[in-house]
C-alpha cells in the first residue's frame, strides 16, 4: 500500500548538461507506475529540470527551503519559490544541514511546517552519528530527532511527511548500513509512529539513505519497513540512478 519513492538529492553537484542526460535519459526508459522518482537538483537548475524532465513520470525535489516566506535574507529560496517551479519534495533536517549550518531540531520543525504552508511534502532526514552508534544511543538519537518534529505536528500535518532514515556514518562515504540494521532503525521509527496513530504508521513512507547504490538497492528495498531511497552519490550517473529506480 506504500508506493516506494526514489529520490535522488545531488547535492551541490551537477550541471545543465546532466539535467538535459537525465530527462532523455527518463523519457526513454519510462518507469514502472508502481515506483515514484522524485529528482533533487541545486536550486538553480530547477527551471531547467522542470522542462526536460516535463514529458517524464520523475517529480522535482529540492534541498531545503528557508522557513520565512520572504524578506531579507540573502541567498535563501522560499517554499512559494520552490512550488513556483513545479516542486513537490523538499529535503528538510539533512545531516549537512544540521552539521555545516547548524540547524537544530527547532529550525528544522520551522522549515517542516514552511514546506507545509507552501503546498510542498518535507523529506524529514533523521540519522545518528558514528559516535552515537557505537556508544549504542542509535535509537534514542533518531527517536528523538523524529519527536521533535512530530510532537508539534496536527494529524493532518503529520499525515504529510516522508521520513528518510540516514545514518551519517553511511552517508557518501561508502559503507552503507546493512541491510538489517537499516531495517531494525525503519521498524523502531515505524512503531514509534504508532504511538501517535496506528493508520500513519502504516501509511507513511520510511526511505533509507546513505551510500545507496545499484548493486545494494534492491537488497534494502526489500526489507518490510524500507519504502524507498534518498539517493546522494549514485543520483548523479544515470544508469546507475535508473537501476535504483528500477529495483523498487
Ligand atoms: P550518499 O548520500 O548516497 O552519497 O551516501 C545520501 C544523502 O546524503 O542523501
Amino acid at each position: 500500500m506504500r508506493m516506494p519513492l526514489i529520490a535522488g538529492n545531488w547535492k551541490m553537484n551537477g550541471t545543465l548538461a546532466l539535467i538535459e542526460r537525465f530527462g532523455q535519459a527518463f523519457a526513454e526508459t519510462g518507469l514502472a507506475p508502481s515506483v515514484e522518482v522524485a529528482l533533487m537538483p541545486p536550486a538553480p537548475y530547477l527551471a531547467a529540470a522542470q522542462d526536460a524532465l516535463g514529458a517524464t513520470p520523475v517529480m522535482l525535489g529540492a534541498q531545503t527551503l528557508n522557513p520565512e516566506p520572504s524578506g531579507a535574507h540573502t541567498g535563501e529560496v522560499s517554499g512559494a519559490m520552490l512550488a513556483e517551479f513545479g516542486v513537490r519534495y523538499v529535503l528538510v533536517g539533512h545531516s549537512e544541514r544540521r552539521s555545516l549550518y547548524h540547524e537544530d531540531d527547532v529550525a528544522v520543525l520551522a522549515r517542516v511546517r514552511a514546506a507545509h504552508g507552501a503546498g510542498l511534502t518535507p523529506v524529514l532526514c533523521l540519522g545518528e552519528t558514528l559516535a552515537e552508534r557505537e556508544s549504542g544511543h542509535s535509537e534514542a538519537v533518531v527517536l528523538s530527532q523524529l519527536e521533535a518534529v512530530f510532537d508539534s505536528l496536527d494529524y493532518d500535518a503529520r499525515g504529510c511527511v516522508v521520513i528518510a532514515y540516514e545514518p551519517v556514518w553511511a552517508i557518501g562515504t561508502g559503507r552503507t548500513a546493512t541491510p538489517a540494521q537499516a531495517q531494525a532503525m525503519h521498524a523502531a521509527i515505524r512503531t514509534r509512529l504508532g504511538d501517535y496513530d496506528v493508520d500513519l504508521a502504516a501509511r507513511l513512507r520510511l526511505l533509507y539513505g546513505g551510500s545507496m547504490k545499484a548493486d545494494n538497492a534492491a537488497e534494502l528495498l526489500a526489507q518490510p519497513d524500507i519504502d524507498g531511497g534518498l539517493v546522494g552519490g549514485a543520483s548523479l550517473k544515470v544508469d546507475d540512478f535508473l537501476a535504483i529506480c528500477q529495483s523498487a
